[in-house]
């Protein structure tokens, strides 16, 4: 559990300018729009949570609030923000990159906004990438489209060159959107800048299909993201049930957090057995999968099963391989499975009717559902006033629907996934009646 102090968001010094967005709040009695900057939110929500801390309520954990501020760090007028897309697709980058160059230009007046193309790459002159300028025209219906309209990559990329390309550009503020390793790599440009005593903000709006980094509620994307794989699941349901002993196995992303497999299952119900990295399996044990498919084929005559991709690696041979940005290659487990069931089905002489559904792919490249959208343009509006009122080495999040503020390091400390004696995985457990222990 983080103390007070771990959640101390960094700031680059005093603010001197009133806010632009003042005009807007300005004759009301109250300017309840403003944060106050000595409002905190509470990191427990429970009176057990506290009582357990036995501290005084002052030095209680608790995040600084997102929002706008009414005196702001950067004076607007001269003002030059960068924004870059890292690391895998999400649904929902093209509204995030939408959000923050609309919210610069027309509530803070901010008119250099750059983008930077193919994520961190796009700073070293040597590949050659030119920015874009961001105009409301150029972003005017890119959320319609999913993708990033910025390009991304992976790959490790020098701090230091990154920032010779800030100071080269004049760039005040760098909105990054990406993943753990985008993080990992904007704090790497935040001990740079600190190096260097520069008064350069950099703010992350945390992008993870998998809904893996802790602390910032739910990741933009997510839901659009299980709901594309609950269809795959429903597809594979119909295809079970409409054939003789017929067993749907679909694949869902989810390295090391199975959360979209387990509220894609939940969304429609359809799934008899869901297989995630946090909750080993064995494939012939008396209650592993292959005896309990079987039970559940001839109970029901057909079963649906949610293998999340980084489920039981243990099965499967370490390839030994990683991505360019240093990430190690998950074993394929969709085909041993698939292998164990043919064979069990095979050696006892039983028909069987396997579909094998992927939706892969074409869950990350969709465009963001009208709830992630709101979502998207909402932390960017967050992102925004973090990075004009001088905040830096953070990411905006939502938590139990209060927009916060949350240290880089804090986010980059560990990865946020699905606790097997939590609520979600009862939920699951009640939806598939699935065996509790499967090993
Ligand atoms: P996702 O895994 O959700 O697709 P990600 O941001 O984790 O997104 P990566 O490819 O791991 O994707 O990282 C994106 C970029 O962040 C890389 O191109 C690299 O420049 C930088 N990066 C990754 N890991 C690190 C690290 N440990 N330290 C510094 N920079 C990193
Ligand atoms: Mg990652």
């Amino acid at each position: 559990m983080p103390s007070l102090a771990d959640l101390q968001v960094s700031s680059l010094g005093p603010c001197a300018y009133p806010s632009p967005l003042g005009s807007y709040v300005a004759g009301r009695e109250t300017n309840e729009y403003f944060v106050s900057e000595d409002d905190r939110v509470l990191y427990d929500d429970t009176i057990s949570l506290l009582r357990r801390r036995g501290e005084p309520l002052e030095t209680c954990p608790s995040f600084e609030p997102g929002g706008p501020r009414p005196q702001i760090f950067h004076d607007p007028a001269t003002t030059h923000v960068g924004v870059v897309t890292c690391g895998g697709l999400c649904p929902g980058l093209n509204d995030v990159i939408r959000a923050v160059t609309l919210e610069l230009y027309t509530h803070y007046g901010v008119t250099q906004v750059t983008g930077f193309r193919n994520g961190y790459a796009g700073f070293d002159p040597a590949h050659g990438f030119e920015p874009v300028d961001l105009t409301p025209a150029l972003v005017g219906s890119i959320n319609e489209r999913g993708g990033t309209i910025l390009g991304t990559s992976r790959g490790a990329q020098d701090p230091v060159v990154i920032v010779d390309r800030l100071v080269a550009l004049g760039i005040d503020a760098l909105i990054v959107i990406g993943g753990d390793g985008s993080m990992h790599g904007a704090h790497r440009i935040v001990e740079e800048i600190t190096r260097r005593g520069l008064p350069i903000g950099v703010v992350g709006i945390p992008k993870t299909i998998d809904n893996d980094i802790p602390h910032i509620g739910q990741s933009f994307g997510f839901a659009t993201a299980f709901g594309e794989a609950s269809k795959a699941i429903a597809a594979a349901h119909v295809e079970a049930e409409s054939a003789y002993n017929g067993v749907g196995l679909v694949k869902v992303m989810g390295r090391h957090a199975g959360f979209i497999a387990c509220y894609a299952a939940l969304a429609n119900h359809d799934a008899d057995f869901v297989l995630i990295p946090e909750v080993p399996f064995s494939l012939h044990g008396e209650n592993g999968l292959v005896r309990s498919l079987e039970r559940r084929v001839r109970e029901r005559g057909s079963a649906v099963i949610v293998l999340a991709e980084g489920a039981g690696q243990e099965h499967t041979l370490a390839t030994g391989r990683s991505d360019a940005s240093g990430n190690s290659r998950l074993g394929d487990i969709a085909t041993i499975v698939r292998e164990a069931i043919e064979k069990d089905f095979h050696d006892r002489g039983e028909e069987l009717t396997l579909k094998f559904l992927d939706p892969g792919y074409g869950i990350r490249a969709v465009p963001a559902d009208p709830s992630d959208s709101v979502y998207c343009a909402r932390l960017a509006q967050v992102a925004v006033h973090a990075a004009m009122a001088g905040r830096t080495d953070m990411v905006v999040g939502r938590r139990r629907h209060r927009f916060v503020h949350v240290p880089i390091p804090l986010v980059i400390e560990r990865r946020h996934s699905v606790n097997p004696e939590g609520d979600l995985w009862l939920s699951v457990l009640e939806s598939t009646s699935q065996p509790l222990d499967m090993r």
